[in-house]
């Protein structure tokens, strides 16, 4: 038996019966709650003819007790059966703690939303289901039909030939406290940077020779990372000019540079962003309360921040703005958030995304996940931000969740109408073929019968110098595999 967590016992022929607990209890935080330190917990599943036995004990008493029936219920969806009557157990024991997803688990929550909406037409029907099969609050549910619409309005338009590629820079000039993505610090050697470059621009025509041959349609251009704009003006200089040598300005509908954080701008990289002929930039503040720019390791101050912002917006109004905000950062409280808003009020975005702080191992945050486990408040915080983004007429249009997201939350992007980001929302709805450029970008190919072949770059920049042949051969065989099982 596993100490101060939960144990299986008369575990039934259900495959993967310890992950389908561990997953609802890992909703439950019964890894990291004090509380639960000196109990354990026997969860009973046993299999009886048409029925599942379930049974909660702790210190020898029975907590919860109930015979599931699944005669009337086709196979295939008995394990979901399960799952559900142990999370509605579960919350049973600990009311308190508010799940609001129920057993909706998964980065794009929103694909089952579309689908079920494809299939009851009437979103109030999904609403229920979502509710009755899922343990939806009332108030996600409701959330998730609404993007899911958003979402598919917006990409009404695309056909099977747009796809969008994407190019990830790996690089920053410092390390957020928060930082979960495979990024690394700039090297210094000149020529470390040199390689890297080519290695990119030999990844790109290799991507266009395919995008050509097949005759799609780039929709979507996004250089991300890392933080595309922490080259040195001369590197950005020759990033920027394989850019222009392989993407002629014509070809996108949307071109988007990250300029994650402002300390890497400067006006120099800004004009040949704009002779590139980029039309969106992110910069992204997070916060903008000083005293959480420094706890989270940025090196720029809030002066900064209003600078190149109001710089960008008049010098260059024809691009849209998106701005990036955390909820929950350390030591933030809804005061905090609330200030942030009434700010991005003022400045008026055209795109905010607001993301809820996810830990991931490897973070700095991570080590510290129990103290930042306050539900409630990042609840707070979450409906607060959705009320700032009514009253600045932005428009949820993509959402997406995250493995150990804080209070169980999501990351939603909103917008002003016209002004969505497709990209963000192609990637999500996995209905549109993302070619990815550069170390740990993904590559999605969508095949006419919906399936969906993937393939990672490694996040390891040496490896994806040194191995650069071997996976464009590699991307490129499944890419026409899959291409080819169109025809
Ligand atoms: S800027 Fe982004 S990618 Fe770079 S360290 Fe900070 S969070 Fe990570």
């Amino acid at each position: 038996m596993e100490k101060n967590k939960y144990f299986l016992e008369n575990l039934t022929d259900f495959t993967q019966p310890l992950k389908l607990v561990a997953d609802i209890a890992e909703l439950y935080a019964l890894k990291y709650s004090a509380d639960l330190l000196t109990v354990k917990y026997i969860i009973k599943l046993k299999k009886r003819l048409g029925a599942v036995e379930l049974t909660i004990l702790s210190a020898g008493e029975v907590l919860f007790a109930k015979n599931i029936d699944l005669l009337e219920i086709p196979e295939h969806k008995h394990k979901q059966q399960v799952k559900l009557s142990l999370f509605l157990a579960f919350r049973q024991i600990f009311p308190a703690r508010k799940i609001a997803w129920g057993i909706l688990r998964g980065v794009r929550p929103l694909k089952l939303v579309s689908k079920l909406l494809k299939k009851f037409q009437e979103p109030e029907l999904v609403r229920s289901y979502l509710i009755d099969n899922y343990a939806l609050t009332a108030e996600k549910a409701t959330l998730a039909i609404e993007v899911a619409r958003a979402q598919n309005h917006l990409l009404a338009g695309y056909g099977k030939q747009d796809i969008s590629i994407y190019i990830g820079i790996p690089y920053c000039n410092t390390k957020c406290s928060y930082c979960s993505f495979p990024s690394s610090l700039l090297p210094n050697q000149a020529e470390t940077i040199e390689i890297f470059l080519q290695t990119i621009e030999q990844d790109i025509q290799n991507v266009l020779q395919l995008t050509n041959e097949y005759n799609l349609n780039v929709a979507c251009l996004y250089i991300g990372g890392g933080t595309p704009t922490s080259f040195s003006e001369t590197h950005f200089r020759k990033f920027v000019d394989i850019l222009k040598r392989y993407f002629p300005r014509t070809v996108k509908r949307e071109f988007t540079f990250e300029a994650g954080r402002v300390d890497s701008l400067s006006k120099l990289k800004l004009e040949q962003m704009h002779v590139l002929g980029i039309n969106r930039i992110s910069l992204n503040p997070q916060t903008l309360n000083e005293k959480t720019l420094k706890l989270i390791g940025r090196q720029h101050s809030l002066s900064e921040f209003y600078k190149w912002y109001y710089y960008v917006k008049t010098n260059y109004p024809e691009w849209t703005i998106n701005a990036d905000i955390i909820l929950g950062l350390p030591q933030e409280n809804i005061e905090d958030v609330r200030f942030t808003l009434s700010q991005l009020k003022e400045f008026k975005p055209h795109n905010i995304t607001i993301h809820t702080l996810a830990f991931k191992k490897g973070t700095e945050l991570f080590q510290d996940v129990g103290r930042y486990y306050q539900v409630n408040t990042l609840s707070q915080m979450a409906i607060l931000a959705s009320d700032f983004m009514q009253k600045l007429n932005q428009e949820a249009y993509y959402l997406y969740r995250q493995h150990y997201i804080l209070g169980n939350l999501e990351n939603i992007g909103y917008a002003i109408k016209g002004y969505e980001c497709v990209y963000n929302a192609m990637i999500m709805s996995e209905k549109f073929t993302v070619l990815g450029i550069g170390p740990s970008a993904t590559t999605k190919i969508i095949s006419d019968n919906g399936k969906i072949t993937t393939f990672f770059m490694p996040k390891n920049v040496e490896t994806y110098i040194s191995e650069i042949e071997n996976l464009l051969t590699k991307r490129e065989q499944l890419f026409r595999n899959a291409i080819k099982k169109q025809e």
